[in-house]
């Protein structure tokens, strides 16, 4: 067993891998999703099911033991009950990522593949200025879906994008919510991909969230884990969390575990890597994708795949993907 194969030479072991199973999605997120009319990845080029599931048990046998899946949006794949089954055969730990319009559908599904935890997407919880965000109407399908979740006993973590002047009071909202809700809430910092147009001054910094709920309320610091990609708090006397995913002011890529596998069999190593390597040609071409894999984590930069050295590196961005297609 080839222990090392996900250690890269900054000695981070890479256990942790984000399975993308499609770049369509239900909602039309203006940080995500670039455009309307974008072109969506025809499923003969995507990963099918089997390969999936040959590509994510070579992981788990270098040593991976969280598998997430996310998209675009997930549970759109006209496969997925086949998929779950499929990896909830490995000896990993799944998770997912989803805006959760269709979670009621799952439920039984999610269970039967022993998730535990959902990661749901959700920027305001305002029906208006979620309308002005995704450009869709799902508003309270996937409020009552997250109390589902909650209900069916599933962790619930919250994932906020925050856009200055576009949804910063729904933070404070964000919180009022932790108080009667055990979610775990994370405020994550808007962050550069193709054609999101994204700049520096349209992000809320971390600290400045923080100022903010600090004008309302008392909280408390909580332990972060090594790998942990959020700093967390809670405020005294709620039943939830919050945290924030500062890669843009406080990158904590000195404890990155994570490696990430697009929709159409591409590793990447980093979110912000631009150079991408083709596990599934070679997996079709009946090659052995161990030496590609070693390769791309041997490449891996210490940094947000060597971008951010400067903050004009805008047009760095563009070479890289948009969100939708890596699956954040
Ligand atoms: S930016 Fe790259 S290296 Fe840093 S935490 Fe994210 S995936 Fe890891």
């Amino acid at each position: 067993m080839h222990l090392d194969s996900l250690t890269d030479t900054f000695h981070r072991r890479h256990d942790y891998l984000r399975i993308s199973l499609t770049d369509a999605c239900n909602l039309r997120c203006t940080y995500c999703m670039p455009n309307e009319k974008m072109q969506v990845t025809p499923s003969s080029k995507l990963m099918q099911a089997e390969e999936i599931k040959h590509i994510a048990a070579t992981f788990v046998e270098l040593g991976v033991k969280k598998i997430r899946l996310t998209g675009g949006e997930p549970l759109l794949r006209k496969d997925v009950r086949k998929i779950l089954r499929l990896l909830a055969t490995l000896d990993v730990e799944l998770a997912i990522s989803t805006n959760a319009v269709l979670v009621n559908e799952y439920i039984a599904d999610l269970k039967s593949a022993n998730i535990a935890s959902v990661n749901v997407s959700l920027d305001t919880l305002n029906a208006e200025e979620f309308f002005a965000i995704t450009k869709r109407n799902d508003f309270g399908k996937i409020l009552s879906n997250i109390h589902l979740l909650l209900s069916n006993g599933f962790k619930v973590k919250i994932n906020m994008v925050v856009m200055k002047d576009i949804n910063t009071q729904a933070i404070l909202d964000f919180i009022e919510w932790t108080k009667e809700f055990p979610l775990e809430v994370r405020f994550i910092e808007f962050m550069p991909f193709k054609g999101n147009g994204w700049q520096q001054d349209a992000v809320f910094f971390a600290i400045d969230a923080l100022k903010l709920i600090s004008t309302k309320y008392d909280y408390v610091k909580l332990e972060d884990r090594a790998e942990s990609t959020s700093r967390n708090y809670k405020v005294i006397g709620h039943k939830g969390s919050f945290g924030f995913i500062s890669t843009i002011t406080e990158p904590f890529c000195d404890s990155c575990n994570r490696l990430r596998l697009t929709a159409d069999g591409k590793m990447k190593n980093c979110l912000f890597d631009r150079g991408e390597t083709d596990l599934l040609t070679a997996l079709r071409k009946g090659e052995d994708i161990l030496p590609l894999i070693q390769k791309s984590v041997q490449n891996k930069k210490l940094q947000r795949g060597g971008l951010f050295d400067s903050m004009n590196e805008a047009a760095a961005f563009h070479e890289n993907r948009t969100m939708i297609s890596i699956g954040g």
